[in-house]
């Protein structure tokens, strides 16, 4: 750990956390996996990675996470969740934001693809998303507002200092979302 960087963690029960960790690393943050309820002490911020939101609703209930996730929000920490991550968000889940995600709403997998989606609040234009058996939001509540849009759907969302994208952006070599999400770390310490 270094003083001045935030540290961020990344839900490390299944899913692609290598590559969030190493996109979180090259804009600036120190990061931990977290696999258990004491690794999320003294966090400033969480990635929840995609992957499968049943193996990892599995995990998080075996290792007793949920409630202690849910607290880290309610703290004010920033929370990111991608794809999977995404819909673990969302009211049938954690419920740290107002929102249903449709799960593989784009279809399975012969419907993964690459979009540009312009992102409110990043800039310099369009990001790359991949989209791999993506959700989108299908329904939410006034407090979520709707950052981004392909083909008319909500593929991503803000509500306080939670951040959802339905699409991969850590492996598209496009880091200014995490970037973005970084300095939600950094401003949410300072205030902290
Ligand atoms: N379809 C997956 C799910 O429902 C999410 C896919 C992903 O994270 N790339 O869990």
């Amino acid at each position: 750990m270094s003083p001045g960087r935030p540290l961020v963690g990344v839900l490390a029960l299944q899913g692609d956390f290598a590559a969030h960790r190493r996109m979180l690393e090259g804009v600036g943050a120190d990061t931990r996996e977290v696999r258990v309820v004491a690794d999320l002490a003294g966090l400033d911020g969480l990635v929840i990675p995609g992957g499968e939101s049943t193996t990892m609703t599995l995990g998080i209930e075996r290792e007793g996470l949920a409630e202690p996730l849910r607290e880290l929000g309610r703290e004010g920490a920033p929370i990111l969740g991608s794809c999977a991550g995404l819909i673990l968000l969302d009211r049938d889940h954690l419920g740290l934001m107002d929102m249903r995600a449709e799960r593989n709403a784009f279809g399975r997998q012969v419907r993964s693809f690459e979009a540009d989606v312009d992102v409110r609040g990043l800039d310099g234009g369009p990001m790359r998303g991949v989209f791999i058996r993506a959700p989108w939001i299908a329904e939410h509540g006034p407090e979520v507002e709707i950052v981004g849009e392909v083909d008319g759907h909500a593929v991503a969302a803000r509500q306080g200092s939670m951040l959802a994208v339905s699409f991969h952006s850590e492996i598209a070599g496009d880091d200014r979302l995490h970037r973005m999400f970084v300095g939600m770390c950094e401003r949410a310490r300072l205030a902290a």
